[in-house]
């Protein structure tokens, strides 16, 4: 992955503010215990606390197949999509921000990009879902590069697909609005654990 990768900035509706700073995500006088929601990939397993350059004790990770956030409308769509597990957290913690995390060295979504297996089940609609999220807003929106440019740019646009479906949620968007809540886009290196955040101001991805 380049230092600086561009994305473009017109593909999603985010709201001015929705996205924090790094600096006020470190900033040690604002910082509380469990005041940051992680949510990886399930395939880091514990990485995301090894490569955070956050102290463990701020954090609260979940981890979901490729990240994935379904969005209200795909939670009223299909009836084994919920968003209760992120809710309840809300309910419990005090987040003040989260951390959408893709990695690089994903299994998960080179797999989507494979052609379907008649026998797979998709449980969660999981394939469906990247398929006419992510891939189609690649595809669409970016001129044809080579293999490992889509690939890389999968990955970016994925983490942003998340924030924003997690953003459709009206209580996430209020406090999105209110400045009460921070969203946070990270790609990481598996190989190197450098961060990439996303920088909403310049649309690109870039390294920490
Ligand atoms: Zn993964």
């Amino acid at each position: 992955m380049p230092q600086k990768l561009s994305v473009r900035s017109s593909l999603h509706p985010f709201p001015q503010g929705a996205f924090g700073s790094t600096h006020d995500l470190i900033d040690p006088i604002k910082a509380c215990d469990r005041d940051t929601l992680l949510i990886a990939c399930s395939e880091l397993g514990a990485a995301p606390d090894n490569v955070s350059i956050l102290a463990p004790e701020r954090l609260v990770v979940l981890q979901h197949i490729g990240a994935s956030i379904p969005s209200k409308f795909e939670c009223e769509e299909y009836e084994e999509l919920s968003f209760a597990d992120v809710a309840n957290l809300f309910d419990e913690y005090s987040f003040r921000h989260v951390i959408i995390c893709g990695h690089l060295n994903c299994q998960v979504i080179p797999y989507w990009l494979q052609p379907k297996i008649e026998t797979d089940t998709d449980i969660g609609h999981f394939r469906r879902r990247f398929e006419n999220g992510t891939r189609d807003l690649v595809d669409r929106s970016y001129s044809q590069g080579s293999a490992a440019q889509r690939h890389v740019l999968m990955i970016c646009e994925h983490v942003l697909c998340q924030i924003e479906n997690f953003l459709t949620h009206p209580f996430v968007m209020k406090r999105a609005h209110a400045k009460e809540l921070f969203f946070h886009g990270w790609v990481i290196d598996d190989e190197t654990a450098r961060v990439f955040r996303y920088n909403f101001e310049e649309s690109v991805f870039e390294a920490i």
